[in-house]
């Protein structure tokens, strides 16, 4: 341990020795070599492996605005608009209905990750205009997917909050990216990321120089499938109890169906999301994108008259 700079401090037990490490693991070298040695059973990091989006350094709850709406604090936000940006007609329309029902910021891909490369890859740079004419309209904030560093500049210039999808969540340059912009950052988890990996890679944000960081649920990986993820509603008190950063709840990519929306979102509340991050278009089943799982404006007003009662209770506006 010495060699390899700690300090080592003895404590010997009936039937085991343990010998604490004390120094910074960011200066030296890693000490879980040391399992390869026959005396050594176990090698346990005592520290959290993640420092700045931890609440261990930061009690109280990070709020974080965004053209004066505070997400973080007593109102719940709500994010909603199309899983894509297809047409004037579409943005904007959907604008003013979810406007009108209460969601303070417009969701939608400019630039789209689909799986396979012959679906719809997003309007790009065209969709970004939309988007601006569409808060220019509206007033409403903007959210949008950065997928690729080269475009980093380009999404920033337009967005108030640059989304980093679950396919790209463990992709440490365009967080870097990300973060250099100063834009607020919406890290989604991953398809298959425990929380400890999604806490740490929200920490490549803070650690460089970003403050302003969601984590947002969008559903797991699992053998399940009535659903298209699995979403996993206990990184709510989890997130809570480990970070002081924001916590929001996509139950659009969560379920892949929209009549399980109104559901979700109620649990998302009762249980504390500090934001929901819902898929709406005016007619889901012409969509470009997901529209099995989009709701329409008619479902998203009763979505937000029917979340009213579970928005009080859970003490919040
Ligand atoms: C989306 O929000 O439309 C999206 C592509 O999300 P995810 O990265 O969570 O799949
Ligand atoms: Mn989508």
């Amino acid at each position: 341990m010495k060699k390899l700079g700690y300090k080592p401090h003895v404590i010997r037990g009936v039937e085991r020795t343990v010998i604490g490490a004390i120094g910074d693991e960011r200066t030296h070298q890693s000490l879980e070599t040391l399992t390869t040695w026959p005396q050594v059973e176990k090698v346990m990091p005592v520290q959290k492996r993640y420092k700045l989006v931890s609440r261990e350094g930061h009690r109280s709850n990070s709020t974080i605005d965004v053209r004066g709406n505070t997400i973080g604090g007593k109102k719940l936000q709500v994010m909603a608009g199309p899983c894509s940006v297809e047409s004037e007609i579409q943005l904007l329309t959907t604008a003013e209905a979810v406007k009108k029902s209460g969601a303070t910021i417009l969701r939608g891909g400019a630039f789209k990750p689909p799986t396979s490369p012959y679906e719809f890859q997003g309007l790009g740079a065209k969709g970004l205009k939309l988007l601006a004419k569409a808060r220019r309209e509206t007033g409403l904030a903007i959210i949008t997917e950065l997928l690729s560093e080269d475009h980093a500049e380009l999404v920033a210039e337009y967005t108030d909050i640059i989304q980093i999808g679950a396919r790209n969540a463990q992709n440490f340059q365009l967080l870097i990216a990300a973060a250099r912009t100063g834009k607020p950052v919406l890290l989604k988890r991953g398809l298959s990321m425990k929380i400890e990996e999604w806490l740490l890679a929200g920490e490549y944000v803070l650690a460089h120089g970003n403050p302003n960081l969601f984590f947002c649920e969008r559903g797991i990986r699992t053998f399940e499938t009535y659903t298209r993820n699995t979403l996993d509603l206990s990184t709510i008190p989890i997130i809570k109890q480990e970070s002081h950063c924001p916590i929001v709840i996509d139950p659009s990519q969560g379920a892949g169906r929209s009549d399980l929306v109104i559901a979700l979102c109620k649990g998302a509340v009762a249980m504390g999301a500090d934001a929901l991050l819902i898929e709406v278009h005016p007619s889901p089943c012409e969509a470009w994108s997901d529209g099995a799982q989009q709701v329409t404006l008619e479902g998203f007003a009763r979505l937000m008259e029917e979340l009213k009662p579970f928005i009080a209770a859970a003490g919040r506006e």
